[in-house]
């Protein structure tokens, strides 16, 4: 049976080019970057060019790029780092409730450990406001981290206007970018932010390598001690096949992101009008424009999301129900109850996130099997309303 891949927001399959550009790293030129001989000149020569190319995307400095281990370390990284080497000025961090584990997980370990944090509610469509934040500043307040784009919902957030709040008052700004590479503006100075996280395996890239990219001047604590690799702030030797494929898959998006954009915002709104036409007592989510051009996220009342997902698998379809880390749980999604969806509504989740290799023909097989699989359901639910 074929299969329709619609979860590109949980991870994409690496490009042919990025597997090419990484394969030579992994057998021949398998040097530490660290050694001084040739093969390990050469390794450090590699991960410094793909630093550069991550630089350049994101209009940084070479020396303001650390690699890391993915997404969820990133922002461990930046949130802990900042919190520890702050913590005599203040010990207050602001962030949102809508954010993903990796940011909302190291927070909640640093109220454990004598940090005060605000999770700031966000309005219907996933928005935070930046007057909020405004409020929500204290002068203790060393640190805001507000995610660029959400992995579930796919709303936007309002970065430069919650940067410009910041530089007011003289806060540093973190954002999670890792949804939004590829598809937003992410050049550093436009969005006023201090620290950006990104993950390679979002955009084409291999998993278990991310960037975190700290300004210059930031106070910020090392994430690993050890051998001095990336200026004393991770140690560990270098990921050299990984961080050679996250530089590949940076300069490959930056080529082809308006291309991406394009395809992906089609699909996108073909399959929203699709559903939303087909199948009643659904409702989009996320902000209908300040949303990711690859995301569609639904509420389908009456059904279960877990139930909906395997029937769709049955018939070649891959879906999620919100984040891939969440999936494995039963526990409604804290993004959906912080837009206010009822917690049983909240169980009638799916999310289809298109992608490069995503085709019309893909869209059309999900318009023929999703409302079947709905009325199927629906017809056995014990959800409410009799079918
Ligand atoms: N932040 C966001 C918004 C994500 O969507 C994810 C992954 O789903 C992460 C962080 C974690 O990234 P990684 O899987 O590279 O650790």
């Amino acid at each position: 049976m074929q299969k329709i891949y619609l979860d590109y927001a949980a991870t994409t399959p690496m490009h042919p080019d990025v597997v090419e550009a990484m394969q030579n790293y992994f057998s021949e030129e398998f040097g530490n970057p660290l050694s001084l001989h040739s093969r390990g000149r050469e390794a450090k020569k590699a991960v410094e060019e793909a630093r550069c190319e991550v630089a350049h995307a994101l209009r940084a400095k070479p020396e303001e790029i650390i690699f890391t281990s993915g997404g969820t370390e990133s922002d461990n990284f930046a949130i802990k780092g900042v919190a520890y080497a702050m913590k005599n000025k203040g010990n207050h961090i602001i962030t949102s409730s809508i954010e993903h584990h990796a940011v909302l997980e190291p927070c909640h370990f640093l109220q454990k450990n004598g940090f005060d944090v605000t999770f700031l509610p966000v309005d219907e469509y996933g928005l935070v406001d930046p007057d909020d934040i405004k409020k929500a500043i204290t002068d203790k307040t060393i640190l805001i981290s507000i995610m660029y784009a959400n992995n579930e919902i796919g709303t936007i957030e309002p970065i430069k206007e919650i940067s410009n709040v910041c530089k007011e008052k003289g806060v540093y700004l973190h954002t999670d970018a890792v949804q939004s590479f590829g598809s937003l503006d992410t050049n550093v100075d436009h969005l006023g932010v201090d620290l950006l996280s990104l993950s390679a395996h979002k955009f084409y890239g291999p998993k278990g390598v991310g960037v975190l990219y700290i300004r210059k001047g930031t106070r910020i604590e090392p994430f690993m001690y050890g051998g001095g690799q990336e200026w004393n702030r991770r140690a560990s030797t270098h990921n050299v096949p990984g961080i050679v494929g996250c530089g590949k898959a940076v300069q490959l998006t930056m080529k082809e992101k308006d291309e991406r954009v394009k395809h992906d915002t089609g699909l996108r709104d073909k399959l929203i009008g699709s559903i939303l036409d087909k199948i009643e007592d659904t409702r989009l989510d996320g902000h209908p424009q300040h949303r990711l051009p690859n995301n569609c996220h639904f509420i389908v009342k009456y059904v279960e999301g877990e139930s909906m997902l395997l029937k769709l698998d049955a018939v070649g379809i891959e879906a999620a129900t919100g984040s891939a880390c969440s999936s494995g749980s039963l526990e409604p999604s804290h993004v959906l109850l912080a837009i206010g969806v009822s917690p049983v509504d909240a169980h009638g989740s799916l999310r289809l996130t298109v992608g490069r290799l995503t085709t019309e023909h893909d869209i059309e097989h999900v318009g023929r099997h999703l409302p079947d699989i709905v009325a199927e359901l629906r017809k056995i639910s014990t959800l409410g309303k009799k079918f």
